[in-house]
């Protein structure tokens, strides 16, 4: 049964006007190892209890959120998708009548389970574990190199039913982007001819107006909080270079200096973190080089990425961690893609390629570095990544993949998978999570026992892996990509904010 929200009544959890506050015990396990009698090593595990407590502010701004690239696939569908649902808009398609809806958003669309009510299992919306950003309710706004209103690039996109364009494009003809950061050396060559709204000028003054234009969209909009995504076309990967964007103070150097090495992401990562203002990368390149990172801890500024995990790459962080999980041993890993959208355009390119390449290749590491029954230190499934321009498909990506594993006896097994969708559908809810959790993330916060002082979570959101490709996470930090436990994390942390239980699934109540 679903509820669609709850209270909880706990002598260790109080809701006040402002806060919900929460004191939690987080139970964990110190791995020692003790030399034995016999002179041999054992291990022993310590299992410890350190009580956190956590204060979650109640009060929801009102949101804008800048997306850059907005013109484009992603962009535009978002837009139609969250003004559909604003507005209530049905549609008629050949199967009937289509309700605007969130589906494929984890807050909005899933649900968890919080207990039991007379042998019923009592689920609630993820969205409602804590108060957070009603979609509907965001202001968009936005960058792009094109200049198309949003109506046009809604059409240009070919991803939503004409009947559902035709009711938007009233709403969507006067959003036009503002001009965005055009440098043909870190797009796709193709790229060129869409690029007829660029800031002028040095670096510097490239920021520097994206500073400005964060600074008046809130004004205008007269928002409280601001979230920036990157969801514009793939850059090849920046060169990290001692001297040049390796500590905070080289990249600002660098950015004095005028220096090419600096991408359009890099600036916009910049300009955000001087605002205080979340930035989050859906794309796959290195946006974040040292020097970011660097002063968005120093700033304390939420950065989250990279590349949204949407389609292969998800089904392949299920998969493989089913597989070896299940102590079968993947040892071989292809995955073909095709798809016909200016992103495909933009990734035929050969270093844009390299960078999807990159994102798309770790995401089984620590799958296959947790279990050494199956792989010895260093060994590795072979992993290919092929990514094809097909035109005639569109937005309608086709992705095929082949894992063959190793089993009992030495079997061999292979599955074959073939997963067609529009890309932008499976990326636009996800873009919405994002900003929604990270708005989130910018409200709470914690202390361990022994920490004087609340803080918040680290400026570099490793909750939001769930949504990534190629989690980015504090320096020594362990990267998750299996999804079920990036979702498990993001769940549990929101359930310690009120006070309850991680979900163990051990329902001994049962037993
Ligand atoms: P798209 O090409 O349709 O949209 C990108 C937009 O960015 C275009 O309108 C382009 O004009 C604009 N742009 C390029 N450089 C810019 C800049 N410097 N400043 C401002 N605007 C700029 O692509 P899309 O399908 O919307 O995908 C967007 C990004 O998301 C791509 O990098 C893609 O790899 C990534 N991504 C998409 C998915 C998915 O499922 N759709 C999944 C993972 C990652």
């Amino acid at each position: 049964m679903l509820v669609d929200t709850f209270r909880v009544d706990s002598p260790f959890v109080t809701y006040t006007e402002e806060t919900i506050e929460s004191k939690y015990e987080y139970k964990t396990t110190d791995m020692v190892h003790e030399v034995t009698k016999e002179g041999k090593y054992e291990w022993i595990a310590r299992p410890k209890s350190v009580t956190y407590q956590f204060s979650t502010n109640r009060a929801l701004p009102k949101l804008g959120v800048m997306l850059v690239g907005w013109g484009g696939n992603n962009g535009s569908t978002l837009t139609a998708g969250i003004i559909a649902n604003r507005e209530g808009i049905s549609w008629v398609t050949k199967d009937g009548v289509q309700h605007a809806n969130y589906f494929g958003s984890l807050t909005q669309a899933s649900t968890c389970r919080i207990g039991s009510f007379s042998g019923e299992e009592i689920y609630v919306p993820f969205k409602s574990l804590l108060p957070m950003v009603d979609p509907n309710d965001i202001v968009i706004g936005g960058w792009d190199i094109s200049d198309m209103n949003l109506a046009d690039a809604m059409e240009r996109a070919r991803v939503l039913d004409i009947d559902l364009q035709k009711q938007l494009r009233p709403l969507m003809q006067d959003m036009v982007p503002l001009p965005g950061i055009f440098d043909p050396d870190f797009i796709a060559a193709n790229q060129g001819s869409r690029a007829n709204n660029i800031i002028k000028g040095s670096k510097k003054e490239q920021m520097e107006k994206v500073i400005q234009d964060i600074r008046t969209f809130k004004a205008e909009t007269k928002v409280d909080k601001v979230v920036v995504l990157w969801t514009a076309n793939t850059e090849r990967y920046s060169d990290v270079i001692t001297g040049l964007n390796d500590t905070k103070e080289n990249l600002f150097d660098s950015l004095e200096n005028g220096e090419p090495e600096i991408s359009p992401s890099t600036l916009f990562a910049l300009a955000c973190i001087h605002e205080g203002v979340p930035f989050i990368n859906g794309s796959p390149q290195n946006t974040f080089v040292p020097g970011v990172i660097e002063y968005a801890i120093e700033k304390n500024c939420l950065i989250g990425g990279d590349d949204f995990k949407s389609g292969q790459t998800k089904m392949k962080s299920v998969l493989v961690d089913f597989l070896v999980g299940a102590g079968i041993k993947p040892t071989s890993i292809v995955s073909y893609n095709h798809l016909g959208n200016n992103d495909g355009m933009n990734l035929s390119a050969p270093q844009t390629f390299r960078s999807k390449e990159i994102s798309k290749s770790n995401v089984v590491d620590d799958m296959v570095s947790s279990n050494s029954i199956l792989y010895s230190p260093g060994e590795h499934p072979d992993h290919v990544i092929v990514i094809k321009y097909v035109p005639y498909v569109g937005d309608s990506k086709r992705a095929m993949d082949e894992y063959t594993s190793e089993i009992f006896m030495g079997g061999r097994n292979t599955i074959s998978m073939h997963n067609t969708c529009e890309d932008s559908l499976l990326a636009a809810p996800l873009i919405l999570d994002l900003v929604l959790l990270a708005e989130l993330c910018t409200r709470i916060q914690f202390k361990a026992d022994g920490e004087e002082k609340f803080h918040s979570f680290h400026p570099v959101a490793a909750l939001l892996s769930y949504l990534t490709k190629a989690p980015l996470v504090p320096p020594g930090t362990p990267v998750v990509n299996a999804l079920a436990k990036q979702r498990s994390m993001l769940e549990n942390v929101m359930r310690a904010c009120i006070g309850l239980a991680p979900e163990n699934n051990m329902m001994l109540e049962y037993k």
